[in-house]
């Protein structure tokens, strides 16, 4: 049993790295949203015990999350591989990891950190305008429309959410550093944080990867 763990902030480009490595790889996606789903839907005790704190609007705890790692993991065969998405996000999450893949006789062998100057993140994420009468969505970069400021589909106008903006931006990412800085930290410590740079076109952040990986 082996893991990769993809750790990114808001606008790193993990989405799509993730979708890139399933095609990719044989390694297995577990995102730690999609599972929360998962076990939700189940109605398994561990799965009733998370829907209980979210319904409360409280934060699952970390015990809870890795119960249900292990659960998802007890699903597949002894010689799955892994890539965690939006997992470990806490320091006892990290150490819960270790000690699970521990007893399993699995390791953890590569964390991907995936590394984009802030002006670049600005402009991927204040680039999103959204049509005012439709609700489609565009990227002033990556989805632009035809028209600048122009629907496509229905000739709406398209603005820009204040989610978006600039300010709530820097916010996000600050609190993304904040939050991650122990994971890193944490992950140097045993060598298995690999820097990649993610601040160009998807294709190179995935080649990169896929280097590390078959090294
Ligand atoms: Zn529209």
């Amino acid at each position: 049993m082996e893991a990769i763990i993809l750790l990114g902030g808001p606008g790193a480009g993990k989405g799509t790295l993730s979708e890139f490595l399933k095609k990719q790889t044989d390694f297995i996606h577990v995102s730690t949203g999609d599972m929360l789903r998962a076990a939700l839907k189940s109605g398994s005790p561990v799965g009733l015990e998370a829907k209980a704190f979210m319904e409360a609007g409280a934060l699952v705890p970390d015990s809870v999350i890795l119960r249900i790692i292990e659960e998802r993991i007890s699903q597949e065969a002894a010689s799955a591989r892994y890539m965690f998405d939006g997992f470990p996000r806490t320091i006892d999450q990290a150490k819960g990891l270790d000690l699970l893949f521990k007893n399993k006789s699995g390791t953890v062998k590569h964390v991907f950190n995936l590394i984009v100057p802030r002006e670049t993140l600005l402009k991927r994420l204040t680039g999103r305008r959204v049509c005012k009468s439709c609700g489609a969505v565009y990227h002033l970069i990556n989805i632009p429309p035809k028209k600048a400021g122009v629907c496509d589909v229905d000739g709406g106008e398209l603005y820009q959410r204040a989610d978006d903006s600039e300010d709530t931006i820097l916010n996000r990412l600050e609190v993304y550093e904040k939050q991650t800085a122990p994971l890193i930290e944490f992950y140097q410590k045993q060598k298995l944080l690999r820097d990649i740079a993610a601040g160009h076109s998807a294709a190179e952040t995935g080649a990169a990867v896929l280097d590390i990986l078959s090294a």
